[in-house]
């Protein structure tokens, strides 16, 4: 509640109302997120011990390896001389291999991990000298850069994400918390059926085109169930060993593990290729405060990482869960009924399911949304926000918070009163909604923000969003022509 700033008006700026008591620099996300990491690298940084399992094990190897900087560059070099060698064994009695050889099998190396050396050959006239360039893992050196990833604990959540996101799965989500969501996650899905019965100007086909691609939609709260599959874990790390050794060791190994056993998985049990790909592509999303859906398996995720944070609670009001999370599963359902998820069916194929005449009203009406929100401009930057670049977000936005607010009124017909607060359950619910916006960013990030990402500042996509919904205006009384109850507002879902 240290949030608010009473002083404004809710009807004319609800992000400054909610979020101008916000003075910390960053997000509250930002803060949470940092929690996490830090859990994880306390867990990385510790001793092995006997009790520690494989993952926990191969965790803090290859943690403590980087920090160490085990590994030198002569080892680097003597590794591609072993390479070359293994691969060619009559190499090791003739030592012919040449430069070139060498330098080709490190690449195998550089091709994944093009940010731990830079390799080149210069020619000259009487010589070729080779030029190898061996950032510290801690610094960033220009190159690095490429990728953003520097410090040891990005790099093993990076190259041990199924392994980092099963430990982290299993300390952060409880069973309680994950039935709870998935309750709110199944009334969710079902308001939408209702939602889109009620849109008046689809044709019948296209309704049941939607409510088909939306009773496939697969879900799951916190992890993929495969992630702490015990068969699974321990196929997929049964080669890697957790002997102390170099970070080049370690890295050649997982590249050379992770081709094996994937290949070895999928051509045992082929139905797995479809879990397996998903769980691939959202692992290192999983110890994250995030949420994901991903058209080509029309199935979206609620991170770990979002369920621990402070962002969900069993004991709060209903109204707060619904606004933050309620509202965050609402806004991934629609990902499937945005401009780009829409092109998707029900298999997360690519394919048309609309009728024709529907299609050209959804372009329609998403233009009310590029215009509106392009016409914002960010304070601090004087930038407009690029309406074209953050449709789908806010698509996703605007008929998610809808959503959520629907079904919360459906569930929850009485909900607790917090004491002292002045507020109505419906009214905490909006405010819960914009709090998770709140933010202060510098110029810089601010610039980068909205010139490349797909998400409105956080500003906007409280002011935009809520000003559209006839329900957030009913519920704050604000009249008519307000700032948040604009005349024309902009309605997909
Ligand atoms: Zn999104």
């Amino acid at each position: 509640m240290a949030k608010i700033n009473k002083s404004v008006n809710p009807c004319d700026n609800f992000y400054e109302f909610a979020c101008g008591g916000y003075r910390d620099v960053g997000s509250p996300l930002h803060e949470m997120q940092n929690e996490i990491n830090d859990w994880i690298e306390k867990l990385a940084m510790e001793p092995v011990t006997d009790k520690d399992d494989k993952l926990v094990k191969l965790m803090k190897i290859f943690y403590q390896s980087c920090k160490n900087n085990v590994g030198s560059l002569n080892d680097f070099i003597e590794d591609g001389i072993d390479l070359r060698r293994r691969i060619d064994p009559s190499a090791e009695h003739k030592h012919d291999f040449t430069w070139e050889e060498v330098i080709h099998d490190l690449q195998f190396y550089q091709n994944s991990d093009a940010y731990l050396f830079s390799i080149r050959m210069e020619y000259f006239d009487d010589h070729v000298r080779l030029v190898v360039d061996q950032p510290t893992f801690e610094t960033k050196a220009g190159f690095l850069d490429r990728n953003s990833c520097t410090t040891c604990l990005c790099k093993m959540k990076d190259k041990l994400d199924i392994a980092v996101a099963a430990v982290y799965a299993r300390h952060a989500v409880d069973e309680t918390v994950k039935m709870e969501i998935a309750d709110i996650i199944n009334a969710t899905k079902s308001q939408l059926f209702d939602t889109f019965e009620a849109q008046d100007w689809l044709d019948s086909k296209t309704k049941e085109a939607a409510k088909k691609k939306l009773s496939a939609m697969k879900f799951y709260v916190g992890y993929p169930d495969m992630l702490l599959d015990e068969n699974f874990l321990s196929t997929y790390y049964k080669d890697l060993d957790t002997t102390e050794r170099s970070l080049v060791e370690i890295y050649r190994q997982i590249h050379i593990h992770k081709c094996e056993v994937e290949r070895k998985l999928l051509g045992d049990v082929s139905d797995l290729i479809k879990d397996l790909l998903f769980l691939k592509q959202t692992a290192g999303s999983i110890p994250q405060v995030n949420a994901l859906y991903t058209p080509y398996f029309n199935t979206f995720l609620i991170c770990a990482g979002f369920i621990q944070s402070q962002l969900f609670s069993i004991d709060r009001p209903k109204s707060m869960n619904y606004g933050i999370l309620g509202a965050v599963v609402g806004h991934e359902i629609m990902h499937g009924y945005d401009n780009e998820g829409r092109k998707y069916d029900e298999n997360g194929q690519r394919r048309n399911w609309w009728v024709k005449e529907d299609e050209i009203k959804f372009i329609e009406k998403s233009k009310c949304f590029v215009d509106q929100y392009g016409r914002y401009v960010e304070p601090k930057t004087g930038l407009n926000v690029n309406g074209q670049l953050t449709l789908g977000e806010n698509i996703a936005d605007n008929g998610g918070t809808l959503l959520a607010y629907k079904t919360y009124q459906k569930e929850h017909k009485i909900d607790t009163i917090l004491p002292n607060v002045e507020f109505t359950p419906n009214q905490l619910f909006w405010i819960s909604k914009a709090h998770s916006y709140c933010s202060n960013y510098d110029y810089k990030y601010m610039e980068t923000l909205i010139k490349s990402d797909s998400h409105a500042p956080g500003r906007f996509r409280v002011i935009g969003t809520l000003g559209n919904l006839k329900e957030f205006g009913d519920d704050f009384q604000c009249p008519v022509g307000s700032g948040m109850n604009r005349q024309n507002k902009c309605k997909i879902w």
